[in-house]
């Protein structure tokens, strides 16, 4: 299959919606002001093959993003240890709700929720104190194939204005589910929701998730990523992702959302303006046109 056509195809087909649907996050002011019109995406086949289209070489801020691949960092160093700490069930509330943690004591349901983000970044600060951000990047880097770095203006700002992943980490630490100090623990947090990719690199960086973990990680743990994405990477839209294109996703509120086809395929989209669920409003309709033209799901 040549693809390159087919993702001229879908950003020809939604170039006149640019914009239209939905809303930039607003949280910080660095996400606020980007523009809602940009529109990118692109891929990368087990084959070798890649294509790219619209603003797919454009770095934006990958937001949840991140999560996948502090996901792996921590899978890679502490095995089945991690799952003490951290659920795999999809939550149906909003990526940074609240309430779940008080009836399960500080236990958050998964890895891709807010709280269990921040799970996540106890345990690799546990295992790297001080280096975390720097072992963080150079998987990164390895993964992209080129040096990643994070935006500080972006990270300074979901430090300064992140009150309720504030509320998130010293709740789970007043149920003794942190190890290490909150600021510690959040810096890492808001300095991976800050690293910039572009399509084009995250979907090389995400391309061990469709070739059975490549050395990174075992084909048992690129298995469980793949369904922990699938039942739980877009949040309390899992459900509605895997009926309309069924394909194991994460998004962040950046805008970007990547899609993994086991044995084929990475693709990633990049849309600024969001649902009501936080995921790229233009990004789920392009994944929908991708794979009604291309047939490819995992179901
Ligand atoms: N920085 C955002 C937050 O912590 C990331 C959330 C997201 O991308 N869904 O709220």
């Amino acid at each position: 299959m040549d693809f390159q056509p087919i993702l001229d195809d879908i950003a020809a087909t939604l170039a006149a919606d640019r914009g239209l649907h939905g809303q930039v996050a607003s949280y910080i002011p660095a996400l606020a002001r980007i523009d809602a019109r940009h529109f990118g995406l692109a891929l990368t086949t087990t084959e070798g093959q890649s294509a790219v289209a619209g603003d797919g070489a454009l770095p934006f801020s990958i937001q949840s993003i991140s999560k996948v691949f502090t996901l792996t960092l921590a899978m890679q160093q502490l095995g089945e240890d991690l799952w003490a700490r951290i659920g795999r069930e999809p939550s149906g509330d909003p990526f940074n709700s609240l309430v779940q943690l008080e009836h399960e004591q500080g236990k958050p349901r998964n890895p891709f929720i807010n709280a269990g983000a921040i799970a996540v970044a106890d345990r690799l600060v546990s295992v790297f104190g001080h280096r975390a951000k720097a072992e963080l990047l150079a998987l990164m880097g390895g993964l992209a194939g080129e040096p990643i770095a994070f935006d500080e203006e972006v990270a300074a700002s979901e430090a300064q204005t992140g009150f309720r992943n504030l509320a998130l980490a010293n709740f789970m630490k007043s149920f003794g589910k942190l190890d290490n100090p909150v600021d510690a623990v959040l810096d890492l947090y808001f300095h991976q929701c800050a690293l910039r990719m572009s399509c084009v690199q995250l979907a090389r960086a995400a391309s061990y998730l469709c070739r059975d973990g490549a050395g990174i990680c075992t084909e048992r743990q690129t298995r469980r990523i793949n369904a922990l994405m699938l039942t739980c990477g877009t949040y309390d839209a899992a459900g509605e992702f895997a009926f309309r294109i069924g394909l194991p996703c994460k998004s962040g509120v950046g805008g970007g959302i990547v899609a993994v086809m086991p044995d084929r395929l990475t693709l990633a989209v990049w849309s600024p303006a969001l649902d009501a669920t936080g995921n790229s409003a233009l990004g789920m309709r392009a994944l929908e046109l991708f794979v009604a033209r291309t047939g490819l799901s995992v179901f």
